[in-house]
């Protein structure tokens, strides 16, 4: 069958598809109903099937290839390097569940994990997922406040961290900003459990702190079963940034998830057991979960975390590790590209690359020439895929195992099958043609592995994400796009205020209200602006309560960093600014609505639209005085 009819059936028959797909994993129990869209837009898949994503990723493939690579931990950072095989990495995360256990984690409970790249955050993750409790990776750049709205929402039994991260060669303490976020979040973890890499030192808070070392030598022979659980029970939340400044907590299901991951490693990854896999990405991000750790496992892939940046020691350290593990299939982002395009291309040459089949891009816009450089640098085809952490799994791309379907530059392909993609006007709600641009929407029900629900609160799910159009529910990814006559879609940007920078997705709103937080800030709006290197960049303008304080400009460069500075401590240095204005008016509309489009269109040098409804015109003024001063 070609790509075009296995696409059709999978929208026309969703039950008949994902029933054949369902054999790419291990069920304990096997389901009594393939599909439930009996109250949309809620999507029950696999009912009644008892599975483990632990068990597929780990445990499944001891029989087989028990002493192959699992996870292959690499750190430049510190040096390190150490291969798990499959049995070592069943051993690993069987201790790391007793100690759970013993510190009273169960079924349904959450453990939050807020960890550098190191292999016990996979064998945290896996140790949740075996026993049933449910994990909260958060991303080991986010600062205390960011850290602490996460444990308030998710109410973590056990937080699992360590002393420190590492950043060219730069230690990052994690613990002093894990007591902070502790202290200001109202819930509080029962236990806290740290591994100490011995890279800063830490306080241990009596009857809270425990040392991982310590209790896993208590646990060394220590034999866990797996916990069997329902295909529609939570696996994991994970935190992602919206249009306010509370983040949503996308929940996802078991037996759906590894389905969609086993699919998609088959399909669109093209991935093998026995093979390596090197995903660039980090575990606080969904790439990190459905990449990095889950997928390439459940394939029976051997899997890479790396710490460390792409360009040290050198820019060829990608490329040795490739070498080295002779690494088929790998995973990065345009940003990524874009700094070692500035490298000279000798380090790709003096490595023997051959093993290397794919280089797959995701995370943000793929632009033509970073496409072109890399693919001619590398000698593989590059694919994109078009992907949200909502969805855990691509929506747009091409599917080389299924067909080998030509890529377009600057598109990252079609819809993949269970995606019943459709564009929509989004003043008249129509239907969009061919070369008509629309807000990029999925028709229920959404396929296996997407979002349950946002954690906690159902309402939100379905107010955030579903309209109802044609009569049929629709899922808005909010963003613009367009698809060609042949059905090669283009994202176009965002439809909110969600910014994207380096691959990392951003609130403005959650920007603003750090910003609003300092002491002499009366009124902020941040915009995302156009980067050469990292896609957009968060610039902020700034009306200040005495502005006085901002006379000279030596005091606004004293102030402007002030102001990052807070957005350092509270939110993490990736959701910095790139600059701070200070203005004295924001444009607005009449009903006092933030007229960001114009000032992103401004800022990016293009004209800013209808002002027909703005306060005052004169306000557009400062924003280009602001810039060009
Ligand atoms: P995140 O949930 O952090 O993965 O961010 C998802 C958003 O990133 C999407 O809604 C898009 O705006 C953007 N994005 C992800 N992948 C691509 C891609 N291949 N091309 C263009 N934009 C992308």
């Amino acid at each position: 069958m070609n790509f075009a009819n296995i696409y059709k059936n999978s929208i026309e028959q969703p039950q008949a598809f994902w029933d054949g797909e369902a054999k790419l994993i291990d069920w304990q129990q096997p389901y009594s109903k393939v599909l439930d869209y009996s109250k949309p837009p809620f999507t029950q898949w696999f009912i009644g099937g008892k599975t483990n994503l632990c068990h597929n990723a780990v445990d499944r493939w001891v029989a087989t290839q028990g002493d192959k690579a699992a996870l292959i931990a690499i750190s430049t950072e510190t040096g390190t390097e150490k291969i798990y095989s499959f049995k070592k990495l069943q051993a690993e995360v069987s201790r790391m569940a007793a100690i759970m256990q013993t510190l009273g984690v169960g079924k349904g409970d959450r453990v939050l994990i807020y960890m550098p790249m190191i292999a016990e955050a996979a064998f945290a993750m896996l140790a949740c997922a075996r026993i049933g409790a449910i994990h909260s990776v958060v991303f080991g750049g986010f600062a205390a406040h960011s850290l602490a709205t996460r444990i308030e929402d998710a109410q973590p039994k056990l937080i699992v961290s360590a002393d420190a991260g590492s950043r060219g060669g730069k230690p990052i303490p994690y613990k002093p900003l894990l007591d902070e976020a502790i202290t200001l979040s109202a819930h509080k973890p029962g236990k806290v459990l740290l591994v100490n890499r011995n890279l800063a030192p830490m306080n241990l808070v009596e009857g809270r702190d425990v040392d991982y070392a310590a209790l896993r030598a208590q646990h060394l022979d220590s034999q866990v079963p797996v916990t069997w659980l329902e295909s529609n029970e939570p696996s994991y939340i994970l935190y992602t940034s919206g249009t306010t400044g509370k983040p949503k907590g996308v929940q996802r299901d078991v037996g759906g998830y590894a389905v969609a991951l086993a699919s998609s490693m088959r399909h669109i990854f093209c991935g093998n057991p026995g093979e390596t896999y090197f995903a660039t990405s980090d575990i606080g991000w969904v790439v990190g979960h459905s990449y990095i750790v889950y997928g390439p496992l459940i394939a029976g892939m051997a899997t890479i975390m790396y710490e460390g940046l792409p360009t040290m020691p050198d820019a060829g350290i990608w490329w040795s590790i490739v070498e080295k593990y002779r690494v088929t299939r790998m995973f990065s982002a345009p940003t990524a590209v874009r700094v070692l395009k500035k490298q000279p291309q000798e380090f790709m040459q003096k490595y023997d690359l051959s093993s290397l089949k794919t280089l797959y891009l995701a995370g943000e816009p793929l632009d033509e020439t970073t496409s072109a450089w890399i693919s001619d640098a590398l000698g593989v085809p590059i694919i994109d895929n078009y992907w949200q952490t909502e969805t855990g799994w691509p929506i747009l791309s091409v599917a080389k195992g299924l067909e080998d379907m030509p890529t377009k530059l600057g598109s990252p392909g079609v819809p993949i099958p269970g995606f019943n993609v459709k564009l929509f006007n989004e003043t008249t709600g129509e239907e969009c043609g061919a070369n008509e641009k629309g807000v990029v929407m999925i028709e229920g029900p959404l396929p296996p592995g997407c979002m349950q629900t946002v954690y906690g609160d159902d309402a939100r799910y379905v107010s955030t994400y579903w309209s109802v159009l044609n009569g049929k529910h629709v899922y808005s990814t909010f963003d613009w796009g367009i698809r060609d006559a042949e059905g090669y879609y283009f994202i176009l940007g965002r439809t909110d205020d969600v910014i994207n920078v380096a691959g990392h997705r951003l609130g403005t709103r959650e920007i603003e209200e750090s910003i609003s937080s300092h002491a002499n800030v009366s009124e902020v709006a941040v915009v995302g602006v156009e980067d050469k290197l990292k896609g957009q960049v968060a610039v902020a303008f700034v009306i200040l309560k005495n502005p006085a304080a901002a006379n000279t400009a030596q005091a606004q460069q004293a102030l402007e960093k002030e102001i990052m500075g807070v957005v350092d401590r509270q939110l993490g240095a990736v959701a910095r600014p790139a600059r701070v204005y200070f203005i004295a008016q924001l444009p607005k509309t009449r009903s006092g609505k933030l007229l960001r489009r114009s000032i992103q269109a401004i800022c990016e040098g293009r004209d800013p639209g209808d002002m027909s409804s703005i306060e005052d015109p004169t306000s557009l003024n400062q924003i280009e005085g602001a810039l060009s001063s």
